[in-house]
């Protein structure tokens, strides 16, 4: 069966509308959010331009800055001090990759932690691993978990799989697997016999950027497989999952596009929800 992240993700922003219209009623404010953008890479742009769209849809205010490539360090890092200070930015994207000669790590830090909607922080990260209700989550394992438990898949006792250990998917997906109670095996390029721990798996999680690389004789019967993947090639976007031969073993699985994708758009909002009344101490 398909798991239809982009239907879940509909209901959430509805929800999310709903909820910040009576806000604005209410308190007479709206949540923002501050999109910064440098370079021109191509798919970031794409991202870029969907988040201001869904901030408008949703009833969020935006805050779009478009850098150019040459941006240097310290001035990316004064955009965000000022959004750090401006009291109607109640979170901070900064879409991600850098252009190299930008420290990322530098940029992140930089956020101010409430406002740190990526939940990419250090501070996030460990809230996170240690279950704590304050942490804001990164969208796509945040997401994830989300897809699972709309389609009432128990992870408690289940043996977990993830392929990829990023700071944005893998290890975070981890530790939201380990807090619900799941036993988890996290694999990287390195990792040896991965197919026997694939094929031992109750659910896997594929994060490695490698179009149709999980097949069918990779994972037992009535496996979860859950698709990050996007890769765009020659003939098309792909996930990291043989989605047709899988889904022929799998008993739920995500497509591409149409997944995860949906259902990290929606956990951004979520998160600057969840960031303005966190700042304005709304519960
Ligand atoms: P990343 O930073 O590109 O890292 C890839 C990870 O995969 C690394 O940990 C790498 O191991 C591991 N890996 C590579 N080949 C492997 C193999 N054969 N077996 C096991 N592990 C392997 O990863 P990412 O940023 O998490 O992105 C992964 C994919 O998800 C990309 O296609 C990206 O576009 C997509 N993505 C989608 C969303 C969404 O919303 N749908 C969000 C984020 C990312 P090493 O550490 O050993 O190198």
């Amino acid at each position: 069966m398909e798991l239809d992240g982009k239907k879940l993700s509909k209901e959430i922003k509805e929800k999310i509308k709903v909820e910040v219209s009576s806000i604005k009623e209410k308190y007479g404010k709206t949540p923002g959010l501050a999109i910064v953008l440098v370079g021109e890479n191509p798919a970031s742009k794409i991202y870029v331009n969907s988040k201001i769209k869904g901030c408008s849809e949703l009833g969020f205010e935006s805050f779009a800055h478009f850098l150019p490539e040459d941006t240097k360090e310290e001035e990316l890092l004064n955009v965000i001090e000022e959004l750090n200070k401006d009291e109607n930015v109640n979170g901070i994207l900064v879409q991600l990759p850098l252009p190299k000669h930008i420290d990322e790590k530098k940029v992140i830090d930089k956020i101010s932690l409430e406002k740190d909607v990526d939940g990419f922080k250090p501070e996030n990260f460990g809230l996170l691993m240690l279950n704590d209700k304050k942490s804001i989550k990164p969208c796509t394992p945040a997401g994830i978990i989300e897809i699972l438990k709309s389609y009432s898949i128990e992870l408690e006792g289940k043996d977990v799989v993830i392929l990829g250990r990023s700071n944005i998917v893998g290890k975070p997906m981890a530790g939201l697997m380990i807090n619900e109670g799941a036993t988890v095996t996290i694999c990287n390029s390195k990792t040896k016999n991965l197919v026997e721990k694939t094929k031992k798996a109750d659910i896997i999680v594929v994060a490695i950027g490698k179009a149709k690389f999980l097949t069918a004789d990779m994972v037992k019967d009535d496996v979860v497989v859950i698709d990050v993947g996007i890769n765009r090639t020659e003939n098309g976007l792909f996930g990291d999952v043989d989605f047709e031969d899988v889904s022929k073993k799998a008993s739920y699985i995500t497509p591409v596009p149409g997944g995860v994708g949906p259902m990290t758009v929606a956990m951004l909002f979520h998160n600057t929800l969840r960031a303005f009344k966190n700042i304005n101490n709304i519960d």
